[in-house]
Order: C-alpha cells, then sequence, then structure tokens
C-alpha cells in the first residue's frame, strides 16, 4: 500500500531508511503515498503526503514554511496530512487526507514559475491529491497553480476565504463544550479568550461577542488588538498573561503547541476548544494531562473542519449555505467526542481518532 518517491537531490546514496526517526514515523502512521518535489531552476523544494484515499481524493492545503531542514518539512507535512485524513473522515466528507508543504521563505522566495512548477507537481497525481491554501500561501499563489492543473480549490470567485466557515464550526464546537460542562451551550456572560485574532480568530470574536461573552484576546500584532477589541468590545490583554488568566473558555486561534508541560500547569480554563492545527504539543500526554486536570479539549481536527467543508463544496459544485449549513453540525461532533471522553474517561483526541478510523473503515466496506 506504501509507495515511497524520493527525490530530494540532498539525501546521501548511503541514506538508512530504516534507521531513520522520520521515516520509521511515515511507516507508523501508514502514508499512501510520498512525493517529494525538487526544481532547481525555479528553487522550489516541496512535499506533497498522501495519507489515505479510502474515502475520496486526499485534499489538504500547501503550507510554505521556513523549515529548517527537510526531515523537520517531512515530519510536519506526515502529521498534517494524517489530521486531515481524520478531519475529513470525521466530517462526513467523501475525502482522504493529503498536505503539501514548500520549504522556503513566503515573503522572499515566491514567483509564478516556482508555483507553476508545484501545480505540475499536483498534476502528475492525477487528481489523488487537491490543494488549497494553507499557512504562507494567498489566492494569487493558487491562481498560478491553477494554471497547470485543476486539482485546486479556494481560488478567487470560487469557494472563497474559508475562514468564515471555520470561525462558525469552531463557535458550534465551543458552545457543545459549554453544554456539557454547564448545562447550557448559551455563552452570555462567559469568560472567553480568544489567542491570535487574525483570520479565523476576529470571525470568532463577532460571534462570541454577540452572545455576549466576555471576550478576552491576545496577538503579537497590537494594532489588531486594538482594532479587534475597539470593534467588537473585546478586552485585550499581554502575550504574557495568556495561560494564567482566569477564564471559562480558552480559544487557541493562533499556532500550534499552546498545550504543552509548561502551560498546562498554569491553565486555569474549563475548556480548550479553538481553530488552530496541532494544539497539543505531544497528543498522548497532553491529551490525557488534560482529561486528568478535568479540563474539556475539543480535538483540533473536529473543532477547525469548517475550513475543510468549504472546499469540499468548492470541489463538489455545492453553496456557501449547505457549507455553513454542514459546519453547524460540528455542534454534534464535537458534543458526542467530548461526552464520550468524559463517559469513558479516554482523552478526547483518541475518541476523535477511534470515530474517524469506524468511518474510514465502514469506508472501506462499501
Ligand atoms: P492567521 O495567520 O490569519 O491568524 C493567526 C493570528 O495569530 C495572527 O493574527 C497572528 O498575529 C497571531 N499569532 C501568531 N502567533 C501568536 C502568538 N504566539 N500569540 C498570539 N497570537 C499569535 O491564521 P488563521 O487563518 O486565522 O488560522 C489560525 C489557526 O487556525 C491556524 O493554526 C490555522 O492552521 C488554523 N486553521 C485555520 C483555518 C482557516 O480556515 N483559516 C482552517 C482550519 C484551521
Amino acid at each position: 500500500r506504501t509507495t515511497l518517491f524520493m527525490s530530494v537531490k540532498s539525501m546521501k546514496p548511503d541514506f538508512e531508511l530504516s534507521n531513520n526517526p522520520v521515516i520509521a514515523q511515515m511507516s507508523s502512521m501508514d502514508h499512501d503515498q510520498i512525493l517529494f518535489c525538487s526544481d532547481n531552476q525555479t528553487g522550489l523544494k516541496a512535499i506533497i503526503a498522501i495519507h489515505d484515499t479510502t474515502l475520496g481524493p486526499a485534499l489538504g492545503g500547501t503550507r510554505m514554511w521556513s523549515y529548517d531542514n527537510e526531515l523537520e518539512a517531512l515530519n510536519d507535512v506526515l502529521r498534517l496530512s494524517r489530521g486531515m485524513t481524520y478531519k475529513n473522515a470525521i466530517s462526513d466528507l467523501a475525502l482522504g487526507g493529503g498536505k503539501a508543504v514548500i520549504i522556503g521563505d513566503s515573503k522572499t522566495m515566491k514567483s509564478e514559475a516556482l508555483f507553476r512548477r508545484f501545480g505540475r507537481f499536483v498534476n502528475s497525481l492525477a487528481g489523488n491529491y487537491i490543494t488549497a491554501e494553507d499557512v504562507g500561501i494567498s489566492p494569487s499563489d493558487m491562481v498560478w497553480v491553477s494554471k497547470e492543473t485543476d486539482h485546486v480549490v479556494g481560488l478567487p470567485g470560487k469557494s472563497g476565504d474559508p475562514s468564515p466557515v471555520t470561525a462558525f464550526g469552531t463557535y458550534m464546537g465551543i458552545k457543545a463544550c459549554a453544554k456539557i460542562r454547564y448545562g447550557t451551550d448559551d455563552l452570555a456572560g462567559r469568560k472567553i479568550l480568544v489567542q491570535g485574532v487574525g483570520h479565523v480568530g476576529e470571525y470568532l470574536v463577532g460571534h462570541l461577542s454577540k452572545e455576549g461573552a466576555e471576550v478576552f484576546i491576545a496577538d503579537i500584532h497590537d494594532d489588531t488588538v486594538s482594532r479587534v477589541a475597539q470593534t467588537y468590545g473585546a478586552k485585550g490583554i499581554e502575550l504574557d498573561s495568556v495561560y494564567g488568566l482566569d477564564m471559562d473558555i480558552y480559544a487557541p486561534c493562533a499556532l500550534g503547541g499552546t498545550i504543552n508541560d509548561t502551560t498546562l500547569p498554569k491553565l486555569k480554563c474549563a475548556i480548550v476548544a479553538g481553530a488552530a492545527n496541532n494544539q497539543l504539543g505531544v497528543e498522548d500526554r497532553h491529551g490525557k494531562a488534560l482529561l486528568e486536570r478535568g479540563i474539556l479539549y475539543a480535538p483540533d481536527f473536529a473543532i477547525n473542519a469548517g475550513g475543510v467543508i468549504n472546499c469540499f463544496s468548492e470541489v463538489e459544485g455545492l453553496s456557501s449555505e449547505w457549507a455553513m449549513g454542514k459546519s453547524e453540525e460540528i455542534y454534534h461532533t464535537i458534543y458526542n467526542i467530548v461526552s464520550r471522553s468524559e463517559k469513558e474517561r479516554v482523552p478526547s483526541h483518541i475518541i476523535a481518532m477511534k470515530m474517524a478510523e469506524e468511518k474510514i473503515n465502514n469506508g472501506l466496506k462499501k
């Protein structure tokens, strides 16, 4: 089932695949296919990882990032593509999981030639992988990709910016957690911290403020904090007071890994539910620690699925109303996962992965 196609030029001929921890991780995560893309003329170095295509073509965005080395990029793309398999399956989308990373500085290395070359690599996968935007990629980059392949979504004038849909799904997931913890999903008066008020975070602040929650916000950009605070009546807080804040709900909407050994002991919230990907620093350890501390956790790949739901609507030619309606179902998905986690005393991310795997196995039987 595993096809490994490597063309990374810097890899030594005597590279010991079996001894390499990342290669070992690749086989332990059971990926279908990894494509290493390299082109000297444009400076392109990219990796496309297809984790699973049982339920349909692998869909997941392309990230452009200044990785320190190729193995770090490989590690990231393996984890992210597996996350897409779970995200798509748990959301009942007829899609598999994939992801791509372009190694390089998104501020200095972009060119039409580079993205068109990347588009040709995507096209070589003949629709097994459908790409979209992710961190470091803008719609105009995807327009260049689309000159070489049809297997791209999220183009301007089509399904558009997924962030409002992601934020709405996240808002639904937060309400489901509140229902379990407090017996009501009314968020009026709840103290909620949104960390990172970028594309998704700002829309989320809008929903929460409208419902009467007491919203606190933090961002590395002071001007963004001032603007969002003023627009929605939220309270800006200092970055170093984020984890110790006395709050009901912590919504990570910036980068991953914010639930870790340093932050966990400081957390005073009852619920962690936000849009960021890969929130648990070390999945098993920190998922278990949250459960032991009595903090409800909405698994990231289940609560932030609104974006991929929006992409799926473009693949299938469905309306934006359909995408919003489907994202509303995230309420029930999160409610089921978190209540099962509480009842069975099993970390919620493990429950969510099992549920996704069941859906994939059911798909296999069809
Ligand atoms: P974004 O880049 O627009 O926003 C991120 C915000 O976080 C920025 O304002 C940035 O300044 C801020 N930030 C960065 N580091 C921070 C820190 N240490 N503390 C506080 N703020 C910090 O990104 P986005 O599209 O809003 O995505 C946010 C998260 O949600 C990411 O983890 C992304 O992978 C995930 N996500 C996004 C979507 C989507 O539809 N955009 C879908 C699924 C998941």
